[in-house]
């Protein structure tokens, strides 16, 4: 698909390069904090499946730069618009992102700056004037990834698997640069830990559903590893069957479990975000990534211990584990618990499924930060050297030869 009919049809794919971001996936992030309010209080985060880095940018100019989006951004804006109205000056100039369609090229006037264009990290676009900003103190962020990511301000970047547990001590280090050396928790630990992390999606259903829920896992257990008690998890989950089992699970650490769907995420897919609020474990629960959380026989309760969740566990032949959550089982009385859903982001904010009409003159612009190695460049690299798309084909041989 040519860049311009991308950018036709989808209109935060657009918004993200004219506002700066690495990936449309930065709308999801803030569509969720609008709902949630995720990053009230928040100075340590852990960013899993970071690449390429919109979620981080995210973090690194709410956190580090203070800048205010979604309804904190918006009841400021109200509030410097009544300050103008109180003290009888002129309203502020708009920034020509305010005034013009989102669509047209941008030009941004701040402080003195003028923009036109495409600019490379869009830092001058649309920054909140100054005395918008709360910086906060103590900010750490740390992002992982599979794949390289390029720099940015404030934010620590590991590039690793997420699955595998000699993950763990590199983020305690990134965490903690100086801890002691038998730590296998923080010394202090996080508020926040946040995973849109995918596979390469294979178009086979059950296989995607499959590969997502292992990277949820192992996000789930990384975030037990360091989130503070009452801290908050936020992951990507593809809606598949038995998904309401995952929920039941997660309700046994977190007070508050919901499922998220912002409108940045297209309705037709089937993709949302499990938003868990309230880090509570169960008494004496340690967390272990060679023993992770559902293994075996290693439930957050162990044997003999009070807990503060009653929750029964039998394990069966098989190896699987069964929970009773008491009061939460269904009719039948199964371990199942639906969690309740919410759709997020403003309803008069763009629908990602729609197609928009561009003005003629409109320019496409370039992506803020084109992937370091992705994935298919050894394979353009190959296409390149075979002479084009398919090679040469026998037709083209003989003619030339
Ligand atoms: N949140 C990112 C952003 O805003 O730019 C987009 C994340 S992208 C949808 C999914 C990422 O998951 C990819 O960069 C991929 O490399 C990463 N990923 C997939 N499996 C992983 C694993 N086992 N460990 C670490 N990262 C993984």
């Amino acid at each position: 698909m040519g860049k311009s009919s991308k950018d036709k049809r989808d209109a935060y794919y657009r918004l993200a390069k004219e506002e700066g971001w690495r990936a449309r996936s930065a709308y999801k992030l803030l569509q969720l904090d609008e709902e949630f309010n995720l990053f009230e209080n928040v100075t340590r985060v852990v960013d899993l499946c970071a690449a390429p880095g919109s979620w981080s940018q995210v973090l690194s100019r709410v956190l580090i730069k203070g800048e205010k989006f979604g309804r904190a951004g918006w009841e400021q804006k109200q509030h410097d618009l009544r300050q103008y109205v109180l003290s009888g000056e002129k309203e502020p100039e708009k920034t020509a992102m305010e005034k013009t369609e989102h669509g047209g090229p941008v030009e941004s006037t701040n402080q003195g700056n003028t923009t036109t264009g495409h600019t490379e990290s869009s830092e001058t676009v649309q920054q909140p004037k100054p005395e918008n900003r709360s910086k906060r103190e103590g900010v750490r962020i740390v992002a992982i990834d599979l794949q390289p990511m390029s720099p940015l301000e404030g934010v620590t970047t590991l590039r690793a698997d997420i699955t595998h547990p000699s993950t763990i001590p590199l983020m305690l280090t990134a965490l903690d640069p100086s801890p002691s050396p038998s730590s296998t928790t923080p010394s202090s630990p996080v508020d926040l830990v946040i995973s849109d992390g995918a596979p390469d999606v294979t178009g086979l259903h059950d296989l995607d559903i499959y590969v997502q829920s292992q990277l949820l896992w192992a996000a789930l257990n990384l975030a037990l590893c360091v989130l503070k008690l009452g801290g908050k998890f936020v992951a990507k989950i593809f809606r598949g069957k038995n998904v309401d089992l995952l929920f039941a699970q997660l309700k046994l650490v977190f007070d508050r479990v919901t499922v998220a769907k912002p409108r940045s995420s297209r309705a037709s897919s089937i993709e949302a975000f499990v938003v868990c609020e309230g880090f509570c474990p169960p008494a004496g629960f340690k967390p272990s990534l060679e023993k992770p959380l559902g293994a075996g026989s290693t439930l957050p309760v162990p044997e003999g211990q009070s807990a503060q969740k009653e929750v029964k566990r039998t394990v069966r032949p098989d190896g699987a584990i069964e929970l009773d959550l008491g009061d939460e089982t269904d009719d039948e009385g199964e371990a199942r618990w639906i969690a309740p859903f919410l759709a997020c982001g403003d309803l008069s904010a763009y629908d990602s499924d729609a197609t928009y009409k561009l003005p003629k003159d409109r320019v496409s612009l370039d992506p803020v930060q084109p992937p370091t190695a992705p994935p298919y460049k050894r394979a353009l690299e190959m296409r390149k050297l075979a002479g084009g798309a398919y090679g040469k084909t026998k037709g083209q041989e003989r003619k030339e030869g």
